[in-house]
């Protein structure tokens, strides 16, 4: 049956039309100002004057998945159900190697964990390990939705660790295969030089001190000239430093080069790591000085980087909480998936006054082309899927959530007024008043612009 959102303020993806959305099977079909003469026997939602944006999109999500020796609290269900209530009709997550397992094996294990599990669309950054790649599978993968290679700087003691020189080898082939870079970008020497001995194990606070702003900084220039140097594509995930994201703004005028930040490092600062619980905000990179918070807040709002995401990472509170006189014994990373639209529209459209247009760009249209989903994600546009999302700013106060799952919530107590009055994917409402309608788990393993 055919559906007409009529009545919005439609943010097509390139610019804002006031008028109707006509959606017939699962597609966006048309966008105009008055499509009630099309939509003979549509049922009709109206939007009322209300923002209609895309599916917005979590670029970086972990969720059903193993870090280190850890479980995380989220499997697909919970984190999509979350996800979803709040407007992510798609969260990219990641695909991790195992050890001895093939490229294309580590790809059909994330693919299977889609379906009936997860209330929203789902794609995937593919990470693999080892020094001996497989090349031929890698290039076999873009088809499949893998259109993205995730690597590390420095954890070498999780085999993740990838040298600079190893880089330099690497980005050529991913720039022939059209793959685009993902790098975790903190200098593993500048990291290593930190000596322990300087800094008191006891105090969360440490953690700043032994992953200084430096080392982030210096590993973003170097990535930035290995992707000049290479023609590689390069997003550097999670930039906590003004001065990284400073050199990614002034590279991608030149280069394909961009860069995400994420709420922990725009709304915190490392002075919460000295509060009681302190130590559940852990995350790498670690929070930064109240100063280089601001900056970084400042050059998001000027239009530094490219897109907001959670690094959303549900670690268990009993395993948070584990800490034992040693902040090194608890596992890095922090939820978010749930409140990273509440709070990034608070930050951007209400406290600052920005147009919702720059939101939607950071949320959902640079997030659908750097993952490789465009066209069919993050616009609304003809033929696009009918992942739509009827906004309200001024709906009920609520608290705001960011997981459904046992996992330490730093944005808890936090309250908000923005709800999702209708949430559509792939033309399919699933979402009404902010609240999950009971129906099943309908979200897809995205295979990118060419798929069914
Ligand atoms: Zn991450």
């Amino acid at each position: 049956m055919a559906l007409l959102i009529a009545n919005g303020l439609v943010h097509t993806g390139d610019g804002v039309v006031a008028g109707d959305v006509l959606v017939r099977r699962g597609r966006v079909a048309a966008v105009g100002a008055d499509l009630a003469p099309l939509a003979a026997g549509a049922r009709v939602i109206d939007a009322g004057g209300l923002p209609v944006v895309p599916g917005l999109i979590d670029f970086h999500v972990h969720a059903d998945d193993e870090i280190g020796p850890f479980t995380l609290a989220d499997d697909l269900a919970s984190a999509s159900r979350v996800a979803i209530a709040n407007g992510i009709t798609t969260i990219v997550a990641f695909a991790t190697q195992r050890t001895g397992e093939s490229l294309a094996d580590t790809a059909a294990r994330y693919l299977a964990k889609v379906p009936d599990r997860s209330w929203c669309d789902v794609a995937f950054h593919l990470t693999p390990t080892g020094d001996d790649w497989d090349w031929a599978a890698l290039a076999r993968l873009p088809a499949r939705g893998f259109r993205t290679i995730k690597l590390y700087t420095t954890y070498r003691q999780a085999g993740l660790y990838s040298s600079w020189d190893r880089l330099a080898a690497i980005m050529p082939r991913l720039a022939e295969l059209g793959l685009r870079l993902l790098l975790h970008c903190e200098d593993d020497a500048l990291l290593a030089a930190v000596d322990p001995g300087q800094v008191d194990l006891c105090d969360p606070f440490s953690h700043t001190l032994m992953r200084p702003p430096r080392a982030e900084v210096a590993a973003i220039e170097h990535a930035i000239a290995l992707a000049r140097d290479t023609g590689c594509p390069l997003h550097v995930v999670h930039v906590s430093t003004p001065d990284g994201a400073s050199a990614i703004a002034a590279a991608r005028r030149h280069h394909e080069v961009s860069g995400e930040t994420c709420p922990q490092y725009l709304l915190l600062s490392d002075q919460s790591l000295r509060l009681p619980g302190g130590h559940r905000l852990l995350c790498s990179p670690p929070l930064r000085a109240e100063a280089d918070r601001a900056r970084l807040e400042a050059m998001t709002g000027a239009g530094a980087l490219d897109v907001l995401a959670t690094d959303h990472c549900p670690f268990r509170r009993t395993e948070k909480d584990r800490f034992n006189g040693d902040y090194r014994s608890v596992p890095n990373g922090v939820p978010g998936l749930g409140a990273l639209v509440p709070l990034m529209h608070g930050l951007w459209v209400d406290r600052h006054g920005r147009p919702l247009e720059d939101l939607v760009r950071l949320l959902a249209i640079n997030p659908a082309r750097l993952a490789g989903l465009g066209p069919r994600k993050g616009v609304i546009r003809e033929g696009a899927d009918a992942d739509l999302v009827v906004l309200d700013p001024s709906g009920p106060e609520r608290p705001v959530c960011s997981t459904l799952a046992d996992a330490h919530d730093p944005w808890s107590g936090r309250t908000t007024r923005l709800s999702c009055r209708h949430v559509l994917l792939r033309g399919v409402e699933v979402v009404r008043d902010g609240v999950l309608l009971d129906a099943p788990a309908r979200g897809r393993a995205c295979q990118g612009p060419g798929d069914q």
